[in-house]
């Protein structure tokens, strides 16, 4: 039986393209871009090169690209370096509840060390309402970081008008934008943006390779220290072959970002369609919201996700329960907990994530599928 992969959200494969833009690096080749001969020049090169490519992507200059070993990296350097570099403008900073992790734990870390944090509610969709961010902001503000896209929910946060208030109040902004590239246009003039965090595992690039867009002129401090890397703000030898994946799957996804983003909104309109008919109770978290087109978050009464995706797995079928991080958790993810679900609702959240191989079948044998699974699950007493 051929498995049919519905966790794009948590990971891609790694394409071709990507691939022919790494071997070369891997192998008997030593490339070290702080090395002064040949050989270090070489992969100083690729590395330059990779760099100006994601600056163009992205609408920067190569300056403001900072490679990371993936997105918690970023956005741990964002968040943590740039509230310690402008810790003597004030020290608080403002985000969500339903940030990714790696956000939510580098405010801790800031919390730890006496920082006050605002973190603000959301809605039923995952988005903080834009009156309360701003009330937020106070003369003490140094920060506000708020992702661009849910990575449970898909949910689009209007970054454009939030970085514009909290520029508006001297307030620097970073996004996670980890889960936009391929699917959501991404130049940092138009977001606005000071920080702006990605990750090569989620377009189809390597696991392990990141990066954080600084705006020239940001404060912002090494977390990883050591060495002049990355303009003096990441130390360490350079994954050049990983970075050089990056890039090419970076300039790919935003080449295709329109047809990628058109084709997956009609399977994963039609996988929500094929739902509901099947499951009448079935809710559609963030449904009503702007949100990326290759991700449907459905919550079941009276199921245990976890139930629901070990009989899946069963099938053939990997989806998730929300975020990878949760994964083996019987409780509510915190963002399925921060939505306010029925109670009902509440631990039997699923997150169907498309990608480029999924085919129109895929999504048919899922539709089939999952009414009985459902069922199934619904049927075995006292799981709930
Ligand atoms: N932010 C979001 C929204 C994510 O989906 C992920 C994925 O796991 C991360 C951050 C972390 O990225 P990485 O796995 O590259 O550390």
């Amino acid at each position: 039986m051929k498995r049919i992969y519905l966790d794009f959200a948590a990971t891609t494969p790694v394409r071709p393209e990507a691939v022919a833009a790494m071997l070369p690096l891997l192998g008997n080749v030593a490339s070290n871009p702080s090395s002064v001969h040949a050989e270090g020049r070489a992969a100083r090169a690729v590395l330059d090169a990779a760099r100006l490519t994601v600056a163009r992507a992205l609408g920067a200059k190569p300056r403001e690209i900072v490679f990371t070993a993936g997105g918690s990296e970023s956005i741990g350097l964002a968040i943590i370096g740039t509230a310690r570099a402008a810790a003597e403008r004030g020290r608080h900073v403002v985000t969500s509840v339903a940030e990714h992790r790696a956000g939510l734990e580098a405010v801790e870390v800031l919390e730890r060390d006496g920082w006050r944090v605002t973190r603000l509610a959301v809605d039923s969709a995952g988005l903080v309402d834009q009156a309360e961010f701003a009330a937020a902001l106070r003369p003490d503000t140094v920060l506000a970081s708020i992702m661009l896209a849910n990575n449970e929910l898909g949910s689009i946060a209007p970054v454009t008008a939030l970085a514009a208030t909290a520029s508006r109040a001297g307030v620097l902004f970073h996004t996670d934008a980890v889960q936009a590239p391929g699917l959501l246009e991404l130049s940092v003039a138009a977001l606005g943006v000071d920080l702006l965090s990605i990750s090569a595992h989620k377009f189809y690039g390597p696991n392990g390779a990141g990066a954080l867009y600084v705006r020239s002129g940001t404060p912002i401090a090494p977390q990883i220290v050591g060495g002049n890397q990355e303009f003096g703000l990441r130390a360490g030898t350079e994954n050049v072959a990983n970075i050089a994946g990056l890039a090419a799957a970076l300039e790919l996804a935003c080449a295709e970002r329109g047809a990628n983003a058109a084709r997956l909104a009609g399977l994963r309109d039609r996988l929500e369609a094929g739902i509901a008919a099947a499951v009448p109770d079935a809710r559609f978290n963030a449904a009503g919201a702007a949100r990326l087109s290759n991700v449907s978050s459905v919550a079941f009464a009276d199921v245990l996700s976890a139930a629901l995706l070990i009989r899946l797995d069963l099938e053939g079928i990997a989806a998730s329960a929300g975020s990878a991080c949760a994964a083996g958790s019987l409780e509510p993810s915190h963002v399925a907990e921060a939505l306010g679900l029925p109670d009902e609702y509440r631990r039997g959240v699923l997150r169907f994530s498309l990608g480029h191989s999924t085919t129109g079948g895929e999504v048919e044998r899922v539709i089939a599928i999952l009414p009985q699974v459902v069922a199934e699950v619904r049927g075995v007493a006292g799981v709930v």
